[in-house]
């Protein structure tokens, strides 16, 4: 899950080095070797969550699994300042609740460390976009192997298929080129 170069699963980008369990061992110790609950993370991201599961009413929890959700249906990237925000649900007329509460729980928007290697991950996948759009005829494989690559922080998936679609060049990607958008969004999921 954590791909073959063995990123953190909750920031993408520093090495992950631990083991961290969604369900904290405690009091959750029916969970500790359930495969998906071991989750390989940055001492960072496991020392922000610590045992912590945030959770609503209900007792669902409010901080995203990696390992059964795409993180983008909370999550927002600000390309201007490299920073993963909570996402704004339109249907709700409100912030993703989950969203927020794990880019509180995790520093998101403000790990400026992070938020540089986010940022020059987004300039290299747009860089290459835009060469593809003004290509006539773009190899939509190759474009995807390129793509994937240099996606060192999972941006690839915001970029063409969350609201990164409607920002140059993504859009002109969308619009100009749709079977090879559609390719390539189809081989990401
Ligand atoms: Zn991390």
């Amino acid at each position: 899950m954590a791909g073959l170069t063995e990123r953190c699963m909750y920031c993408e980008d520093s090495h992950g080095t631990d083991i961290e369990h969604f369900w904290p061992k405690t009091p959750f110790s029916e969970c500790l070797f359930i495969w998906p609950n071991m989750l390989l993370c940055c001492a960072e991201c496991g020392r922000l969550k610590g045992q912590l599961v945030p959770a609503d009413a209900s007792g669902a929890p409010l901080l995203i699994d990696p390992t059964a959700e795409d993180p983008w249906a909370h999550l927002d990237f600000d390309p201007d300042t490299g920073n993963v925000v909570a996402r704004f649900l339109r249907e709700e007329n409100g912030y993703s609740p989950k969203g927020e509460k794990t880019v509180e729980v995790l520093h998101l928007d403000r790990r400026e460390a992070l938020a540089r290697v986010y940022r020059r991950s987004f300039l290299r996948i747009a860089k290459i976009v835009a060469v593809a759009v003004d290509d006539p005829q773009p190899d939509s494989q190759a474009l995807l192997e390129q793509l994937r690559e240099c996606d060192d922080s999972g941006l690839l998936s915001w970029c063409l298929r969350a609201d990164g679609q409607h920002l140059e060049p993504f859009c002109r990607l969308r619009t100009d080129h749709p079977e090879v958008w559609r390719h390539c969004c189809e081989c990401l999921s």
